[in-house]
């Protein structure tokens, strides 16, 4: 399994840490946080540098200032917020890079933090600028990322700056993430199983492809089910269907059964005229949606199914709805799920949910203290399940290299 140097094990005392956090937190129009979770995911390994005794500074993105500076997007609000959390002071840094920040960092004592401006203020945090990289590098001697959220992006501060530092090494959120995700693809618990939803199937037929290789059931469900249905030469109604991709979906079938893995599909499903909560509904066999109408979620007998399958997995990966959740009519094939998947483990199982909408199916139902594992990146976390290399993990130093 893929093992990177830990934040644990740097020697950190009097030495400046540059930390690359995740704070793209929201912000309301008076420019307050209005969601502190991911300043809160990093207090584990602040507190740690804090404790012993390292000079911290910070750098993160937030939104999409596209190189320039603009004060909505300003970290300063997260400045402030962190230091409600944290016993420090917090100074806040006006750039990211340049000579007043240079002298900020001089002045720095142990057990303190400086919080960098927006990186993203700069077009080179996103261009993985040489020159900018080498700027934000000079001013800190050891690195952690614990921003698994951006780790598939090479950009400056998760990719390019790293290679002026000897150490660089995953912090403690990174190191979880890394440790969930990693344990589902190289060594899970079996049996293993992923559920899998959502709309858009041409995004998940990497994930599919490769859990295939080392999961032993795939239950699928969401729209992208009826691209299946319709491979297989079932009529879908209006259903949302991706024709381009119905010959992928027949191979995927085949693959798997010459690969001893098991794709299930719905057996039942929940139809309506229009995507509306006040549309009648039927729930019918995949055989039997009616011209016109169109599936919107799972049915009880798939919820059943699929909770079977659940229930005897020891490691269950869950991304994307089973239906359109948004809409209450059609929400309880996830929402029953997420229930199965939290009941799962508290008997026992793994259970890893990654991707945006299913980690807001659970928080909505606030079952998310009820998983071992909610993946704190959206696109990050799935082009890991893809089995793709990302970049600023890449970046971290080897654990079995490292001698710190
Ligand atoms: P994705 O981004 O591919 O994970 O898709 C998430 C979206 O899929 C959610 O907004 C759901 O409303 C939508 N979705 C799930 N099931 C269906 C369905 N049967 N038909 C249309 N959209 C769906």
């Amino acid at each position: 399994m893929l093992s990177k140097l830990s934040v644990r094990d740097l020697d950190v005392a009097g030495r400046r840490v540059f930390v690359r956090v995740d704070f793209n937190v929201p912000l309301n129009e008076r420019q307050e946080v209005t969601d502190d979770t991911r300043i809160r995911a990093s207090l584990d390994t602040l507190r740690l540098l804090l404790d012993r005794g390292a000079i911290l500074i910070l750098g993160s993105h937030l939104g999409r200032p596209d190189g320039k500076v603009a004060p909505a997007y300003s970290l300063s609000p997260a400045a402030d917020r962190l230091a409600e959390l944290v016993d420090v002071p917090v100074r806040f840094a006006r750039d990211c890079v340049g000579r007043e920040v240079q002298e900020a960092v001089a002045q720095m004592r142990n057990g303190s933090i400086l919080m960098l401006e927006n990186l993203r203020f700069h077009a080179g945090e996103e261009a993985n600028s040489p020159e900018f990289a080498a700027e934000l590098a000079a001013l800190a001697d050891l690195y952690v990322n614990d921003a698994f959220g951006t780790a598939h992006r090479a950009h400056a501060s998760t990719a390019g700056m790293t290679r002026h530092f000897e150490y660089r090494a995953a912090g403690l959120l990174m190191e979880r993430e890394l440790s969930f995700l990693g344990q589902l693809l190289s060594a899970p618990e079996r049996p293993a199983c992923a559920l899998l939803g959502g709309a858009k199937l041409g995004t998940k037929i990497p994930i599919i492809r490769n859990l295939l290789e080392h999961l032993d059931t795939l239950m699928i469900g969401g729209g992208m089910a009826f691209t299946f249905f319709k491979a297989l030469g079932l009529g879908v109604g209006k259903s949302i269907v991706d024709p381009s991709l119905l010959e992928v979906a027949l191979q995927t079938i085949r693959s798997a059964k010459e690969s001893k893995r098991e794709i299930l599909l719905p057996v039942d499903i929940v139809v309506a005229r229009e995507l509306s909560d006040d549309a009648d509904t039927q729930v019918v066999l995949p055989t039997d949606i009616p011209e016109g109408w169109m599936g919107l979620d799972i049915g009880p007998k798939t919820v059943d199914l699929y909770t079977q399958v659940i229930q005897a997995s020891k490691s269950v990966f869950w991304n994307g709805p089973m239906g359109v959740f948004e809409v209450p009519k059609f929400s309880r094939g996830t929402l029953s799920l997420a229930k199965a998947l939290a009941e799962a483990t508290s008997q026992g199982a793994i259970t890893v949910v990654g991707g945006g909408d299913s980690v807001a199916a659970i928080t909505q139902l606030k079952l998310a203290k009820r998983f071992t594992h909610v993946s704190t990146g959206g696109g990050a976390s799935l082009e890991f399940m893809e089995g793709r290399v990302l970049p600023g993990v890449e970046a971290l130093t080897d654990a079995k290299e490292a001698v710190v």
